[in-house]
């Protein structure tokens, strides 16, 4: 519902500070996961561009609580570690330095929200195990502690350009977006020619989009679009995975979706598109 959803009537009306508390205020967002569900793509990257602010946008109230949630407990543990302090007991689950919430602990207590939105108790089961394995990774100290993360609840199909600049963004990402397998919802997908226009507004020349589906119909249709679309150009799969493309590697595998996917042994398809310069006026 739109009128509950929070959006500045223009970039300049937004204050990034609080999501960046440990950035200057001028720091701009420089990649946006469209999409970011539970946050594993922002955490995953985080610690590889330690300086660059990433941003997820989810439409779903309570999933952006749990990522941000998520965010707030690994910034604590990083702040524990930094300080020389042993999280042992946060990784598991356990409350330690007093009212210190722990990772675990927190996401736990987001995903039980999740539940608003119907979805079952085995999949938020699920999501959980995720997290929590997740967490693993975080009981040494990463490059930027998770300052450069932040997740915002917002309709990313209507309001990117309220969000971000022309030009600001280095990446976007799409990952296993919701498939709309109907024919009469296919205008529903996160890529239209319409839509497209917007992303490449706030891509700068030479930014990246990124797509990754496990539903091939749904990747063809991202194809179609994206190849017809004068802004963007292909870059070829194989040529980033061959290069051993850290971004793309994360954007296949390190998503909560992903990693579902990998387990049922499922196949993967990506799309990665170069945005292109402008063409010069004359
Ligand atoms: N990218 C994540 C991953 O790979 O694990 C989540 C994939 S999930 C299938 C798709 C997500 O997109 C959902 O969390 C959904 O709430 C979100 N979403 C759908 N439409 C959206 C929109 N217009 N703006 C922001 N998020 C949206």
């Amino acid at each position: 519902n739109d009128h509950q959803l929070n959006y500045p009537s223009s970039p300049a009306e937004m204050s990034w500070q609080p999501f960046y508390p440990s950035f200057p205020a001028t720091a701009r967002v420089k990649f946006a996961d469209i999409g970011c569900g539970f946050g594993g793509l922002l955490t995953a990257l985080a610690p590889l561009f330690p300086e660059t602010l990433m941003l997820g946008m989810e439409i779903r109230i309570s999933v952006t609580a749990y990522v941000d949630a998520r965010i707030r407990a690994l910034r604590q543990i990083q702040g524990l570690l930094r300080e020389g302090k042993d999280v042992e007991g946060n990784v598991k689950g356990e409350v330690v330095e007093g009212d210190t919430a722990s990772t675990t602990t927190a996401a736990v207590v987001a995903a039980e929200e999740v539940n608003e939105d119907g979805a079952t108790a085995d999949e938020i089961r699920e999501d959980k195990r995720e997290a929590a394995e997740n967490e693993h990774a975080t009981k040494h100290l990463i490059p930027g502690g998770y300052q450069n993360v932040g997740v915002i609840r917002a309709n990313a199909m209507k309001h990117l350009p309220n969000f971000f600049e022309k030009g600001q963004l280095e990446k976007i990402f799409f990952l296993f977006p919701d498939p709309h397998f109907k024919r009469s919802k296919h205008k529903a997908r996160i890529i239209t020619t319409t839509l497209l226009a917007e992303y490449a507004y706030v891509l700068q020349p030479g930014g990246i989009l990124y797509t990754v589906t496990d539903v091939k119909d749904l990747h063809d249709w991202m194809m179609h679009h994206l190849n017809l679309h004068p802004s963007f150009e292909y870059i070829p799969t194989e040529q980033l995975l061959e290069a051993n493309d850290p971004v793309l590697h994360s954007a296949m595998t390190s998503t909560e979706e992903g990693i579902k996917v990998e387990r049922n042994k499922g196949q993967k398809w990506a799309g990665c598109f170069r945005r292109k310069e402008d063409p010069v006026e004359v």
